[in-house]
């Protein structure tokens, strides 16, 4: 407002986790220091303009398909899926337009569902999930366990690019599973896009070698929807919660 004269009617505000239709508080955020709170409320409160919160990867989802990737190379798709990969996983849905938000607010979370027990422990209390084997830090995890050595991903990434062994066994896991995990959204909703965001999402490997490994486990002959990068950078789920405040 200092710098524009202007003011917002309504904050848009992305945020990992979701609110609890029946509380009314954050549940199931990765920054476990939201669950449990009343967010929209308090920000409200703080701001004194009406808060809109959502999913951050629903805005990631939203954002891509209505001024991303997906409006550039399939500005009629029906079905997209957006997924996260970084420090978790996550994903949203979007389906003529609109975000999937379901009945209990989990529309699209495949990172909770049940991948593989050697993923161990997740945050969320279970076990094997989709982020326990697929994000960044348990691919390093796996990578540590494998070799003894500690190293980030990007440094697992090009070591694989050079077919260190380690390295290669841990690209081959991430490969295998990534087949696996997006096969069952795929057998779900059919999308015609998905777009892969997070840290992850800038791995080449995801698009030739982890979309060919779909064809193994979902339930057709080809692959044929879209598997691509997104557009909109680290500025997407900006963008995705503006869209918020434009629907209302
Ligand atoms: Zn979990």
């Amino acid at each position: 407002k200092k710098v524009s004269g202007l003011e917002p009617d309504i904050i848009g505000f992305g945020t990992p986790g979701t609110i609890d239709a029946e509380s009314g508080l954050i549940k199931n955020s990765n920054s476990i220091c939201y669950n449990g709170k009343p967010l929209q409320d308090d920000l409200g409160d703080q701001l004194g303009i009406p808060v809109i919160l959502e999913n951050d990867a629903n805005c990631f989802a939203l954002a891509e398909t209505h001024f991303g990737i997906v409006r550039e190379i399939d500005p009629g798709a029906s079905v997209v899926f957006g997924i996260i990969m970084g420090t978790g996983v996550g994903g949203g849905i979007v389906v003529e337009g609109q975000v999937i938000k379901g009945k209990h607010g989990i529309g699209g979370e495949w990172g909770h569902n049940y991948l593989d027990g050697s993923g161990g422990k997740c945050y969320c209390g279970r076990t094997g999930c989709v982020e326990t084997v697929l994000s960044g830090p348990a691919l390093e995890k796996y990578y540590f366990r494998a070799s003894g050595i500690e190293k980030k991903l990007p440094e697992i990434y090009r070591d694989y690019a050079k077919e260190k062994k380690y390295a290669v066994l841990t690209m081959d896991r991430l490969v295998h599973f990534f087949g696996k995990a997006v096969a069952v959204v795929i057998n779900i909703i059919d999308p015609d896009v998905i777009v892969i965001g997070g840290g992850l999402g800038n791995m080449e490997i995801l698009y030739t070698r982890g979309k060919e490994e779909l064809r193994k486990y979902i339930f057709n002959h080809s692959v044929f929807c879209k598997i691509v990068r997104p557009k909109l950078g680290d500025s997407a789920g900006v963008f995705g919660a503006a869209a918020l405040g434009m629907k209302v």
